[in-house]
């Protein structure tokens, strides 16, 4: 058995296999062979049984992740049905008279260049695609078992680093846990793995000799165990079922009002960051949801996403809210969420760049396409739009002037829409000292706690060795929040909590004390806080 500490991401038990994800080099011989037909019925036979693979890794991703992420496998297909990639790999077996496996790999790295080298983003993009497509056939050419996460059952997954956009494409159903080497707590990925409620680990010293091995995460501790000893095994297992049992008996809180012991009403919502989720926000009895991500519609996509596939996305949350409150954060891109095809370029610090409301006031077809869709929206539930990143009460009259626009447009096209409140995210020092003016022009605060630390403490969210100096209970933090709860109140807006502070079970009291109106966690959350939450007498006193 081999014990292994790494931080704690998500609490919670996992058993079962490993599966190292990972984009594995091969290395390939080149040799010498004379019967180039031979050479060349075994690449035909491994290109039949790429496209097989790839059409059944299709179907399955349909049915588990839906239509949309599938649709990378088709594109894969059409690269290995190209007659001009089949022609290149053929054409080197038979004029350098070498084996299957160099062709393919030589073809690819050539074909791999080639996309590499282009200006359009989308293009680009496909040099992973054909490295893949080359691993698959090498792969297959000798003969070595397929590994392909997404076909897998539910594993313990493994990577050096998992992506957003990598985590979510991979589906929350894929994974038992995760365990990354790299990667902060505060990343997007980790915000991800809370979401999804699977227990993770980062910092560990992975080994590549696991890969498949049976083991435990245990995420309250920290700690993983590789081939556990029966004994230890058997401990986790009885640990599992308490949990579960502790769970159930939370279940009986569903239904229940959120209020303190002396009646103090807290909008119990969660945070979501896909129409998938949902399910989830509804299981677990959350009176709405006060933080939609809408960035990972974009980070999913390999281009823009259109206003129509944007609004089909909005309604069904709308709709599956039935009336409870909706709250979508526009487009909060940039920092560490980045997608290819937005082209953003190199910046020294992106965390404090490009990003957020600065991207869409610059862009603003990107930004009107998603207002129209969440207005259209709005005529199917309680949709509240949200815009993150604020530091001025300019940004605020820019974006009214877009709404306004937008709104009228729709009008003049005849599309209705239902009443919509607006309001922003205070997760910038900044915001915090003009929260009085700030308040006067929305209808709601919600703090964002996890980049109002990382401004407040000058400490990047996403530097694991800042893990210790990044504090969201710094005194700095807890007084900005203080303060934006007396503005906002003062000129009467509602102030909430949405960043990874809301969830803090060590501090529902001190929040409610403040007098923050609403708290966002995600969903597996509700339940334990709507606990504590009944059980608070509510004062008021300052940090
Ligand atoms: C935050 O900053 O606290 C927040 C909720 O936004 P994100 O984590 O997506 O940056
Ligand atoms: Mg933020």
């Amino acid at each position: 058995m081999e014990k292994v500490t790494g931080r704690s991401i998500v609490k919670g038990i996992a058993i079962g296999k490993i599966l190292l994800y990972r984009k594995e080099e091969q290395s390939v011989k080149r040799t010498k062979v004379k019967e180039s037909d031979r050479e060349e019925k075994r690449y035909e036979a491994a290109r039949k049984e790429a496209v097989s693979q790839l059409n059944e890794l299709y179907e399955k991703a349909v049915r588990e992740v839906g239509e949309k992420e599938a649709e990378v496998f088709k594109v894969y297909i059409m690269i290995l049905e190209d007659s001009n990639y089949t022609d290149s790999v053929t054409h080197m077996i038979r004029s350098q008279q070498v084996n299957a496996e160099y062709a393919v790999a030589e073809a690819g790295d050539k074909l791999s260049k080639v996309f590499a080298g282009m200006e359009d983003e989308y293009f680009k993009a496909r040099t992973a695609d054909v490295k893949d497509i080359t691993e698959r056939l090498v792969r297959i050419l000798s003969g070595k078992q397929e590994k392909e996460g997404i076909q897998d059952g539910p594993m313990i997954v493994m990577a050096d680093d998992l992506a957003p956009s990598e985590t979510v494409q991979l589906g929350k159903d894929k994974f038992l846990a995760f365990v990354t080497r790299y990667g902060s707590v505060h990343s997007h990925t980790a915000i991800l793995a809370r979401a999804m409620d699977i227990p993770a680990l980062t910092g560990v010293d992975i080994c590549r000799e696991w890969d498949g091995k049976m083991a435990i995460v245990d995420g309250c501790l920290g700690v993983l165990y590789v081939e556990p000893e029966p004994e230890i095994l058997e401990v986790f297992k009885k640990r599992q079922k308490e949990d579960k049992e502790a769970r159930e008996l939370l279940m009986k809180l569903k239904g229940k009002e959120d209020m303190t012991l002396d009646g103090k009403k807290i909008r119990l919502y969660a945070n979501i960051g896909s129409e998938r989720d949902v399910t989830d926000v509804l299981e677990n009895d959350a009176a709405g949801i006060g933080l939609f991500r809408s960035e990972f519609l974009y980070l999913e996509s390999e281009d823009y996403p259109d206003e129509e596939s944007q609004f089909k996305v909005y309604r069904s949350v709308a709709e599956n809210m039935a009336g409870k409150q909706v709250i979508v954060r526009t487009l909060d891109i940039g920092a560490d969420k980045q997608a290819d095809y937005f082209g953003m370029g190199y910046e020294e610090n992106p965390a404090m760049g490009y990003r957020g409301i600065r991207v869409c006031l610059d862009r603003q077809e990107i930004f009107r396409t998603q207002l129209r869709a969440l207005f259209r929206a709005s005529a199917y539930g309680n949709i509240s739009i949200m815009y993150p990143m604020i530091i001025s009460v300019d940004e605020i009259r820019q974006i009214k002037e877009i709404t306004e626009s937008v709104k009228e447009e729709l009008k003049a096209q005849g599309i209705a829409c239902g009443k919509v409140e607006q309001g922003i995210m205070i997760e910038t020092p900044a915001a915090v000292m003009i929260s009085d003016m700030l308040a006067e022009e929305v209808d709601f605060f919600s703090i964002g706690t996890n980049d109002l630390t990382q401004y407040t403490l000058a400490a990047d969210r996403q530097n694991m060795k800042l893990d210790p100096i990044y504090d969201a209970h710094h005194p700095a933090v807890l007084r900005m929040i203080q303060m934006t709860v007396e503005n906002g109140h003062k000129h009467g807006c509602r102030v909430g909590i949405c960043g990874e502070l809301s969830e803090d079970t060590a501090l529902t009291r001190t929040f409610i004390e403040m007098g923050i109106d609403e708290l966002s966690v995600p969903p597996s959350l509700v339940l334990p806080i709507r606990k504590i939450i009944r059980n608070i007498k509510a004062g008021r006193e300052t940090v």
